[in-house]
C-alpha cells in the first residue's frame, strides 16, 4: 500500500516524501487506518517493522487537522529509554517538518536547562510529548503539566517497560490523563502481564499481530557466550571438531568477513568469502564452488541471508549476533532446507548479550548454550534470565567423529 492512499494531509505527505518512504510496511498498513478512525490498538511489532511511523504519522495527521487544538498536550508517547525517546523525537521532527507541530522529548539525565525547557513545554502544552515514565511522573507531581486536553496515549515497547519495572509509574501517569482518549499499545511480545495492562487501559482494542516467522523446528540451535577475542579461536575449534561438510558463516561487517576468512585459510580450512566489495563475477564463482561442494566453508555478510537457495548447508554459524529476530530466522533458515536437518550456532559477545536475549524472547524460548572448551580460557556470564542446558547441547551436537574436510 502506498502512503498516498491513507488520505494524509499534504503537509504531512511532504514530510513522508522527505523521509523517502513510499510503501507502507505491514504494521503501518494494518494499524494506520484504525488509528485514523479513532480505534484503540494493541499491536505486537518489534523494532525494525516500522512501528514508530505506524503511530506517529496518523497522530500527526490528526493533530494538524484538528480544529480544536488548545494549549495542552495532545499526545503522550511513553517509552522505556531515553535513547528511544530521542529517536522517536527525531522521527517526529522529520515527519512534521512541513507542518506546524510542537513536540518535546522528556527523559532523565538532563541538566537544569533541559529541565526548565521541559517544564515550559509541559506547562504551556506541546502537541506531542515523548517521555520516559519516571521523568513524566516527576513533572506531573509538581502540578504544572497540562494534560486536561490530552486525546492520544501511546505506550511503545510496553513489554520492555514492564520488564524494567515501570508498571507503577505508567499507571501513575495514566491516572492523570482524561479518561476519554485513544490508546495505542505496541509491544514486541505479548506475555500475560501485557494483556493485563491492555485490559486496564485499552477500550475495545483492535489487535494487530506482526508475528515474526519462526525457524523450522528441525534446525538444531546452539549459542556460545564468549568474549569477542574468543570468537575466532572458537570457530576454528568448532570447525575442527565437527562433522559438518558445508558450513555458512555470517558476519555483520565486511571487515570481519575478511579477517575471519584470512584466519581460517591460514589455519588450513577450505574457506572463501562473499560480500559486496567483490565483483559480481567473483561472487557468482564463489557461490557456484560452494554449491558444488568444492568449497566447504563460505563466510558471508548478510547479502546471503535472504532468498538464496543452497540446499546442502549443514551448519550456519552466526559469528556476530544478527540485528534482530527476523534476521536471525532468515540467517539460520539457510540451513535445514528441504528435508535435510541443519544446525545453527550463534556466538554471543558481552556487548551482544542484550540483543541475543531479545532474539530469544521473540523466539519464545532460550537457545541452548554450548560449553566453550577450557583451553580458550574463562568465559563471561550470560546475564539474561534465560537458562539452558549447556552440557547436553554440546554432547548432542559435537560427537567425537572428526570427519571435517578441510
Ligand atoms: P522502526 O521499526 O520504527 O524502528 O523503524 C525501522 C526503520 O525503518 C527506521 O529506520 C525507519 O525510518 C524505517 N522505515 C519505517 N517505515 C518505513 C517505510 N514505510 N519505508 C521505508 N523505511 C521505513
Amino acid at each position: 500500500m502506498k502512503f498516498t492512499e491513507f488520505g494524509f494531509d499534504e503537509r504531512l505527505m511532504e514530510g513522508i516524501d522527505a523521509a523517502g518512504y513510499e510503501d507502507a510496511t505491514p504494521v503501518q498498513e494494518q494499524v494506520i487506518p484504525h488509528i485514523l478512525s479513532g480505534k484503540d490498538i494493541i499491536a505486537s511489532a518489534q523494532t525494525g517493522t516500522g512501528k514508530t511511523a505506524a503511530f506517529l504519522l496518523p497522530l500527526i495527521h490528526k493533530i494538524i487537522t484538528d480544529v480544536e487544538q488548545g494549549n495542552t498536550i495532545s499526545a503522550l508517547v511513553i517509552v522505556p529509554t531515553r535513547e528511544l525517546a530521542i529517536q522517536i523525537a527525531q522521527h517526529l521532527e522529520g515527519f512534521s517538518y512541513f507542518a506546524s507541530i510542537s513536540s518535546i522529548a522528556i527523559y532523565g539525565g538532563g541538566d537544569g536547562n533541559a529541565f526548565i525547557q521541559e517544564k515550559k513545554a509541559v506547562s504551556m502544552g506541546a502537541d506531542i510529548v515523548v517521555c520516559t515514565p519516571g521523568k513524566m511522573m516527576s513533572h506531573i507531581k509538581m502540578g504544572y503539566v497540562k494534560l486536561q486536553g490530552l486525546k492520544y496515549l501511546v505506550l511503545d515497547e510496553a513489554d520492555r517497560m514492564l520488564d524494567m519495572g515501570f508498571f507503577d509509574d505508567i499507571m501513575f501517569v495514566i491516572k492523570h490523563l482524561p479518561p476519554k482518549r485513544q490508546n495505542l499499545l505496541f509491544s514486541a511480545t505479548m506475555p500475560h502481564k501485557i494483556r493485563e495492562l491492555a485490559r486496564k487501559i485499552l477500550h475495545q482494542p483492535i489487535e494487530v499481530n506482526i508475528a515474526i516467522s519462526k525457524p523450522p523446528e528441525k534446525i538444531i540451535q546452539l549459542a556460545y557466550i564468549v568474549y569477542d577475542t574468543q570468537k575466532i579461536p572458537l570457530v576454528t575449534h568448532l570447525l575442527k571438531n565437527s562433522q559438518f561438510n558445508n558450513t555458512l558463516i555470517f558476519c555483520s561487517s565486511k571487515q570481519s568477513v575478511k579477517q575471519l576468512t584470512r584466519d581460517l585459510k591460514r589455519a588450513g580450512f577450505n574457506a572463501d568469502e562473499i560480500h559486496s566489495d567483490l565483483e559480481q563475477d567473483k561472487r557468482e564463482d564463489v557461490l557456484s564452488q560452494f554449491r558444488s561442494g568444492r568449497l566447504t566453508i563460505l563466510i558471508a555478510t548478510d547479502i546471503l541471508s535472504r532468498g538464496i537457495d543452497i540446499d546442502n548447508i549443514e551448519l550456519v554459524i552466526n559469528f556476530d549476533v544478527p540485528h534482530d529476530g527476523e534476521d536471525y530466522v532468515h540467517r539460520i533458515g539457510r540451513t535445514a532446507r528441504a528435508m535435510a536437518d541443519g544446525t545453527a550456532i550463534t556466538l554471543v559477545s558481552t556487548a551482544e548479550q542484550r540483543k541475543f536475549s531479545a532474539i530469544e524472547k521473540l523466539l519464545g524460548e532460550p537457545v541452548p548454550k554450548g560449553q566453550v572448551p577450557e583451553a580458550l580460557g574463562p568465559v563471561p556470564e550470560y546475564t539474561s534470565t534465560s537458562s539452558a542446558n549447556q552440557q547436553g547441547a554440546k554432547r548432542k551436537f559435537f560427537p567425537k567423529n572428526r570427519s571435517q574436510r578441510h
